[in-house]
């Protein structure tokens, strides 16, 4: 499909690499802090065993051995030339320094451009942070970290059982930037304690703070967590399909049009699960939201007119 009403992050590779870049999942043997008890135990209440990923080899494989597995099947598939690693499930940097600096290296092979790196915003500190800029000049890498934030509303940090509040993902966008690394964030627009407010802060605060990437997911229940135990229960209810598109169309007119859009929705598990997209294709919902972002003439950072002294700006010359 056409889509010319946000900032598409294929269109953004494309431009920067020249040509199509493919995403090579990894997972590794790790776990994540809100599980182990550092900070938490029992997960957000949504994270089901996968720890947010639910389509990757086994983490049996080595980093290498998954890496050129999943690069030589996307090369035969879709004539694939320019790839990114990309360490996707559970924390990614909740791990001793030398084992990260050992993942991370054994993951740049032939055709890696650029490395994507999921991990909870209270698990990023200048050491680590340090290390990747070493790499990113050595091995000229394009470096991205994809922070888990979900929704910047801090009371509902807490009923999601994040671990953290807004604080942490504040702190670790501007070390990021210190760096010269890349922050991508991952965004719930339907979680059933927020609304079209929260929606509207969401893409403000990316906005304001210049990140580069935003990831968008609807919200899918897994049996077995705790979220799947309230649903049940009828202690949470889901907003309707017709919202979701609303949150998601008004988000991304809020949305500084810099901020590149990895997706507005995402793909989810249907096994096991008790709410998937509304039972629809994720690409469906997709085509909806941009078909009415059409229609109705709007784009991405049509109402993004909020920041740098708004008020200021009704005396001339300002
Ligand atoms: S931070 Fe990620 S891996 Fe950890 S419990 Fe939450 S969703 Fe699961």
């Amino acid at each position: 499909m056409d889509i010319t009403v946000y900032n598409v992050y294929s269109k953004y590779l494309k431009e920067k690499f020249g040509e199509k870049v493919y995403k090579l999942p990894i997972s590794l043997p790790i776990t994540c802090p809100n599980r182990d008890g550092c900070v938490g135990t029992g997960g957000c209440i949504y994270c089901g065993e996968e720890g947010g990923s639910f389509e990757n080899l086994p983490n049996t494989f080595s980093v290498k051995e998954q890496v050129e597995r999943n690069k030589d099947y996307i090369k035969k598939r879709y004539g694939a030339n320019k790839f990114i690693s990309y360490f996707q499930s559970f924390t990614n940097t909740y791990m001793p320094l030398e084992d990260f600096k050992r993942y991370v290296e054994e993951s740049i092979v032939d055709d890696v451009v650029g490395i994507s790196i999921s991990t909870r915003p209270d698990c990023i500190n200048d050491k680590y942070l340090e290390y990747l800029s070493h790499i990113k000049n050595k091995y000229n890498q394009e470096i991205t970290i994809e922070l888990g934030l979900q929704t910047v509303n801090y009371h509902t940090l807490k009923k999601i059982n994040r671990g953290h509040t807004l604080a942490e993902f504040i702190d670790a966008v501007i070390r990021n930037k210190k760096y010269g690394i890349r922050t991508c964030v991952h965004l719930i627009l339907n979680l059933p304690w927020d609304n079209m407010d929260d929606t509207i802060e969401n893409a403000k605060v990316l906005s304001a703070l210049e990140v580069e990437e935003v990831k968008l997911h609807a919200l899918y229940i897994i049996d077995g967590t705790e979220l799947g135990r309230m649903y049940k229960k009828g202690e949470v209810s889901i907003i309707s399909k017709e919202e979701y598109k609303e949150r998601v169309i008004t988000f991304l007119e809020y949305l500084d049009e810099k901020i590149v859009v990895q997706r507005i929705i995402g793909r989810a598990p249907k096994e096991n699960s008790l709410f998937v997209n509304w039972n629809e294709s994720w690409w469906k919902v997709r085509d909806e939201i941009v078909a009415k972002m059409k229609d109705q003439n709007t784009r991405q950072g049509i109402k993004c007119n909020y920041l740098n002294g708004l008020a200021i700006k009704k005396f001339k010359n300002y």
